[in-house]
């Protein structure tokens, strides 16, 4: 009710300041009506609802099977995996975009994060299934060809040295959930929620003006660890128990350190960000898995653009400063202590 009032009062102001604004007033709540669809792409379940009309929710479907189709590492036709095997490739804008950022938030990360990764993820048999545990001379051999510095891209013509092989799976649904929802604000919708296989991205807030409630999963069970209310805003989660097998006793899951060639063992079990840009937060919950809450502590205090939610191994929840209104704790943590990190 509090929030509800509160947005009132920004078009209330808006309106007061200039007739433009009151158009776009007016505009905030032309669309009521809820399409909804659930669709299967980029191997996984995706959810989507969108208040807007038929049309627009037909064309974020086009955009979401789209971009599958230039980004598959597995598909023949796709434009990264002509990259892959002909060591070259002329992309579309899309592609080259995605592997631009994709690039920068490698390089902001230290390389927590390396697009090229994908020879390992093949080693371990994550990409088919066919598990195994590569020898130290294998992954010594692989860990030859992983540096995403060595990936070139001039304009739309980008290029690879040979042996390696890059991967955007660790990005790309965050890029399709930011992209499907810019189509969709462009064409005036203001209120929409996107489920790409527990990816959550939300433009604006409810058509009510209320906040999105989204519920943050478990990474060991089916139950959720919180719920976080977000507008406007991405909720990605990496964990390790989303794809893992075990051998000996030992738990091998699919985040791989890019400075071992071996599944990351960091201490935490899940990270999930949250975020305005889906592409960050996609990007950001993969490389914080890998450096371990501290590392992962130190680079959230440096930056602006994002804030973390990290389940440890040990069983302990940690949120950064700016969740501390809008997270709640459930389920196995909802009469635990939460801790807070702070900036200083
Ligand atoms: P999911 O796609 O399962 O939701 P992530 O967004 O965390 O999970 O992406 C993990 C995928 O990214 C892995 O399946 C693998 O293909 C790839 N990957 C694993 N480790 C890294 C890494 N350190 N940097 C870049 N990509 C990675
Ligand atoms: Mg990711």
């Amino acid at each position: 009710m509090k929030i509800k009032r509160k947005y009132i009062a920004v078009l209330l102001v808006a309106t007061m300041l200039s007739g433009c604004a009151a158009r776009t007033a007016q505009d905030t709540v032309k669309y009521t009506e809820l399409y909804e669809s659930t669709i299967f792409a980029m191997d996984t379940v995706m959810d989507l609802q969108i208040y807007g009309e038929q049309s627009m929710l037909d064309e974020a479907e086009e955009l979401i099977f789209g971009l599958e189709r230039l980004l598959s590492v597995t598909n023949v036709n796709s434009e990264i995996y002509r990259l892959n095997h002909e060591g070259r490739a002329e992309l579309s804008d899309d592609t080259a975009k995605l592997l631009e950022q994709a690039l920068e938030l490698c390089e902001r990360t230290d390389g927590a994060l390396d697009i090229t990764i994908y020879p390992a993820v093949r080693a371990w048999g994550f990409t088919t299934g066919d598990y195994r545990v590569p020898d130290s001379g294998e992954l010594a051999e692989i860990l030859e060809n992983v540096d995403y510095t060595g990936v070139s891209l001039e304009g739309t013509s980008a290029a690879l040295p040979d042996g390696m092989e890059v991967d955007l799976g660790s990005v790309a649904k965050g890029y399709t959930s930011t992209s499907v929802l810019d189509m969709l604000r462009a064409k005036g919708v203001t209120s929409a929620l996107l489920n790409l296989g527990g990816n959550v991205h939300a433009l604006g807030s409810k058509p009510d003006g209320s906040v999105w409630r989204v519920g943050v999963r478990d990474p060991e069970s089916s139950e959720m660890i919180g719920a976080v209310e977000i507008r406007n805003e991405a909720v990605i989660t990496s964990g390790g128990y989303e794809r893992y097998f075990e051998q000996d006793g030992v738990t091998y899951w699919h985040i791989i350190d890019p400075s071992t060639a071996a599944p990351a063992r960091s201490g935490l079990v899940s990270v999930s960000i949250i975020s305005e840009n889906g592409t960050l937060a996609d990007a950001f919950s993969t490389a914080l898995f890998v450096m371990g809450l501290d590392d992962a502590a130190e680079f959230w205090r440096e930056s602006d653009d994002f804030e973390a939610i990290f389940v440890t191994e040990d069983d302990k929840l940690y949120i950064t400063e700016g969740l501390e209104d809008s997270f709640t704790p459930l389920g196995r943590f909802e009469d635990e202590r939460v801790e807070v990190l702070r900036r200083d």
